[in-house]
């Protein structure tokens, strides 16, 4: 069966772009337009196997969308990665210090995303 990636990001050019990388490599994807979206699906989907999150967002910015979910025993596990403008070092210890397994900078390369999707999939 098809594996499910969440895609969370304010930016519909982003969504839109990644949704079609993925979907190329077959995966569904399910879209959310911020933090709060992105929970909303989470809860309401029937599984999600990996998330990708950006950072800046409306309403519930990458940070406390990924403190949110890893707090939740029932989504302990599921993969997140961060798909950012914001490279600097401190953004991206904060990322994986929260419970992101990658940090990923914009503009990432779609070869690399694929790539790095799977692996946590693996
Ligand atoms: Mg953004």
């Amino acid at each position: 069966m098809a594996k499910r990636i969440l895609i969370v990001d304010d930016s519909k050019t982003v969504r839109n772009l990644v949704a079609f990388i993925m979907k190329k490599e077959g995966f569904k994807v399910i879209i959310a337009e911020d933090g709060l979206d992105g929970l909303e699906k989470l809860y309401t989907e029937e599984k999600v196997d990996l998330i990708i999150s950006d950072i800046n967002m409306p309403r519930m910015d990458g940070f406390t969308f990924i403190r949110t979910v890893r707090e939740q025993e029932a989504y302990r596990d599921v993969p997140i990665v961060v798909l950012s403008t914001e490279g600097q070092e401190k953004d991206i210890q904060k990322g994986l210090g929260l419970g992101a397994n990658l940090y990923m900078v914009k503009p990432a390369q779609p070869e690399t995303m694929v790539k790095n999707v799977k692996m946590l999939l693996g």
